[in-house]
């Protein structure tokens, strides 16, 4: 566990046998990367992977802390966005680190988004087949989710994060002070991840959410705090129960099913990122829930109320003005990679803080609540 002269971050614990980790969360976590990663290091040497929007703003407070630890250290800069999830952008970092004579004790460290994230755990992971990484993350989104949990990977022209591994960090660190540069948008997209934990199993920590979440959002660093820890222990939670996503960790899904047709439709970009298509993915599960006859009406409309009141979207981008039609979204649900012998599992709502699988939703009711969100 952490040094106590390290505090006052707070630390969880991810319970996974010999693949188990910390997840360390506080101000001025990047000043003290180096002595925090210590206990977990083969060699006093790292590799550090980040984008070039992070780099100028945190890149140097790392290595700093690499230097002041004694850690030798090489950097790679990849380029910002979605794009770099790619098979050449693996290449080139994979060859990066054989130049460097990374060897199999040397850890690799992810300073930055989920892309970042997704790209160097796996590139981490079949290096030598198989070395060290801890995640530095740097978005919210990164944060509360893609930093925990060991799902690594990269896109294809076949769809997102088709190919990767399981792959668990050595360590999270999670420095809030990172978030003080992240863009409102990009923080807002991560915060749709956050009401994601409170809607799967937690309605107390929705109903803080509603409370707090206009707080957070302004930059009240505790509430900040508070939220990464509780999101991280729920991630924690259900990836304990289930690491390779055999059943419950599907639950994360929530708002996904819906959410990545939207992106599909938009291009994976600035139209619609992510966080936003799960916003508006995960009330529209609501709606089919409610239409279902399986969740109150009452709690279809405070999700909508909340996700408004933060600026999060609720309603699905006009794209160039036209609508987006209702059975072409449909069927990129089909296509979910999710899908299992031919048949899409949804993760629908019996309420608030009540989320269940299910496998039967009616394709009328479900193309009405699509057809609805889009007119
Ligand atoms: P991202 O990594 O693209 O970061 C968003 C933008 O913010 C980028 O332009 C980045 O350069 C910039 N940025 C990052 N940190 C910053 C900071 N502190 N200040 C200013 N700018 C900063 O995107 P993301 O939203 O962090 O992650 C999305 C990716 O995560 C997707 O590829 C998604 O598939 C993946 N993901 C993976 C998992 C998983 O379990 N592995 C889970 C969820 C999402
Ligand atoms: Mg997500």
């Amino acid at each position: 566990m952490s040094d106590a002269a390290l505090d006052p971050a707070e630390t969880l614990r991810v319970e996974l046998g010999d693949r188990s980790y910390d997840i360390a969360v506080g101000g001025g976590l990047l000043a003290e990367a180096g002595a925090r990663m210590a206990p977990v290091l083969r060699q006093k040497r790292a590799f550090v992977v980040t984008d070039a929007t992070v780099a100028p703003l945190h890149l140097g407070r790392l290595t700093a802390s690499l230097d002041a630890a004694g850690i030798r250290h090489d950097t790679h800069i990849l380029p910002a966005g979605e794009a770099t999830k790619s098979f050449a952008h693996l290449e080139s970092l994979l060859d990066a680190m054989l130049a460097a004579k990374c060897e199999r004790g040397t850890m690799i460290v992810a300073l930055g988004g989920g892309v970042i994230g997704d790209i160097t755990g796996f590139a981490a992971s079949v290096l030598l087949r198989g070395v060290d990484f801890v995640q530095v993350p740097t978005t919210l989104l990164s944060q509360v989710d893609s930093s925990v949990g060991g799902k690594t990977g990269i896109n294809t022209r076949h769809g997102k994060n088709l190919v990767g591994t399981f792959h668990q960090p050595r360590l999270v660190l999670i420095d809030t002070d990172t978030l003080t540069t992240l863009p409102r948008r990009e923080l807002l997209a991560g915060y749709a991840e956050v009401v994601k934990y409170g809607l799967i199993d937690s309605p107390g920590f929705f109903a803080w959410l509603e409370e707090t979440g206009a707080a957070l959002i302004d930059g009240d660093t505790a509430a900040r705090r508070r939220a990464i820890l509780t999101s991280c222990a729920a991630k924690a939670r259900v990836v304990q129960a289930d690491e390779r996503e055999g059943g419950v960790r599907a639950l994360l899904n929530l708002g996904h099913t819906f959410g990545h047709a939207l992106e599909a439709e938009c291009g994976y970009g600035e139209t619609l990122l992510h966080g936003e298509a799960v916003a508006v993915g995960m009330l529209m599960a609501f709606e089919l829930s409610a239409r279902m006859g399986l969740a109150p009406a009452a709690d279809v409309e405070r999700l909508r109320a909340h996700l408004a009141a933060v600026g999060l979207p609720v309603v699905p981008p006009r794209l160039e003005g036209r609508r987006m039609d209702a059975d072409i979204l449909v069927s990129h649900m089909a296509s979910d990679k999710k899908v299992a012998d031919g048949k899409v599992t949804f993760v629908l709502a019996h309420g608030i803080g009540r989320a269940f699988l299910c496998r039967d939703v009616d394709p009328a009711v479900l193309r009405g609540v699509v057809a609805d969100f889009v007119a």
